[in-house]
């Protein structure tokens, strides 16, 4: 029998890992150290890439159920409103949107073993000696543990303890956060993701829900190239009617948006972009990254979960070989995925370029998307 896991953190990476390492047979604990799950109201894109994923996890009925089916994307300027570039998706697998505290409970009502999770368990510190870990908890004293994966998330203190020269840093971009109820007059948005581009700014609109049901809503994520932002909280509350002057513009169904934005009782909160450059390897001898704690990205191509549930379903397969010693199927797994995410780090980060480019390399964008998407009309 392999090693028990021990997972330090319950976030999309963390539930992930708990719910494939149960359905192979592992035993695992998991310590999370919020004393429940925010109810954050937030949607969340989840590609075929992960859909396929979540279905071998056994989630594909209720996947089904939660979320809106994305038939297509659509790029459009900001300044003009025109459309740039549209693609359909084939749906052989669909691409999802749904609520990000929708997947989350999902995740954790599949974990049968739901004992193994402990809550208000903030890990501060750990050391390997004599074969073993020691886990320092908050207030809890010491465990001991034979293998540990740090699901922690970008300011995962595993990885500062390993990397203590990895800093997080301000990426230069603050995402800012509203949802809409859904109204007929947005049916233009129904069944897409539609990110409007311009210079500094884009905004991501997508739908969530049924678009009959009154509990349907609009995603809305406005980023903007700021210079300075201290705060990693995904809960600073923002001024609306300030934000929407910042993203004023032309394009009447844009302003329309805007402007119901700033009526609406929901809150809009501010999220600056934190991120560290890649790491050299995951892996020391029992203790291994995942998702946010190992790569964490930019959110401009939204695979950061995506990539997260993919390190969990990989990890638990590497796992399951119990002719391998733990540490072997740690390596085994860094290496078939570090290659994978440091591409999709990189493309998220060049998608952040080629949204908010401006002059000439905004002309010439816009001719290579209308062109791609001509000759290429569906993904
Ligand atoms: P986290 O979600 O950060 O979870 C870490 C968990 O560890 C938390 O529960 C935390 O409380 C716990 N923890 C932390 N420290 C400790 C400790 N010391 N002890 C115990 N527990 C601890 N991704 C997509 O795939 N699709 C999208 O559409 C998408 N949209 C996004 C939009 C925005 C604006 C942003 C900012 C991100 C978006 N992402 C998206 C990225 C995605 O949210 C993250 O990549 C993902 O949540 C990472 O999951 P994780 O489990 O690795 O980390």
């Amino acid at each position: 029998m392999k090693s028990e896991i021990t997972i330090v953190g319950a976030g999309i990476g963390g539930l992930s890992l708990a719910l494939a390492l149960e359905q192979k047979g592992i035993n695992f604990r998991l310590y999370e150290q919020a004393n429940s799950f925010e109810a954050l109201g937030y949607g969340i894109q989840i590609s075929p890439n992960v859909v396929h994923i979540l279905e071998k996890l056994g989630l594909k009925k209720q996947l089904e159920r939660l979320s809106h089916i994305c038939l297509g994307f659509q790029l459009r300027s900001f300044n003009t409103n025109k459309i740039l570039a549209e693609w359909k998706l084939d749906n052989k697998t669909p691409y999802y949107q749904c609520r990000r505290a929708d997947l989350h409970q999902l995740l954790f009502d599949m974990i049968q073993n739901k004992g193994r999770i402990y809550f208000s368990q903030c890990l501060e510190s750990y050391e390997q000696k004599d074969n073993h870990l020691y886990l320092h908890l908050k207030n809890q004293g010491s465990i001991t543990a034979q293998a540990m994966v740090a699901a922690d998330g970008i300011n995962s203190v595993i990885r500062q303890s390993l990397f203590p020269q990895y800093q997080v840093r301000y990426s230069g971009y603050s995402a800012y956060r509203v949802i809409l109820p859904f109204h007929r007059k947005y049916h233009f948005l129904w069944g897409k993701a539609t990110v409007w581009m311009g210079k500094n700014h884009h905004v991501v609109v997508y739908p969530n829900g049924n678009e009959q049901s009154p509990e349907s809503w609009l995603n809305l994520v406005l980023v903007i190239k700021e210079r300075k932002s201290n705060d990693q909280s995904w809960s600073v509350p923002a001024d609306k009617t300030a934000l929407a002057q910042d993203f004023a513009n032309h394009s009447n169904e844009l302003n329309l948006i805007l402007e119901d934005m700033i009526e609406s009782p929901e809150p809009c909160f501010k999220w600056g972009l934190f991120i560290h450059e890649p790491l050299p390897y995951w892996s020391q001898s029992k203790v291994t990254l995942l998702g946010d704690a190992a790569h964490p990205m930019l959110p401009f191509q939204a695979q950061g979960a995506a990539m997260a549930i993919e390190d969990a379903y990989v990890l638990a397969q590497y796992l399951s070989n119990e002719k391998e010693m733990v540490e072997e199927s740690f390596i085994k797994y860094e290496q078939a995925r570090m290659k994978r995410t440091g591409a999709v780090q990189r493309l998220s980060r060049r998608n952040a370029d080629i949204f908010h480019a401006s002059g000439i390399k905004a002309l010439t964008r816009n001719l290579i998307l209308g062109l791609v998407s001509a000759i290429m009309p569906s993904l």
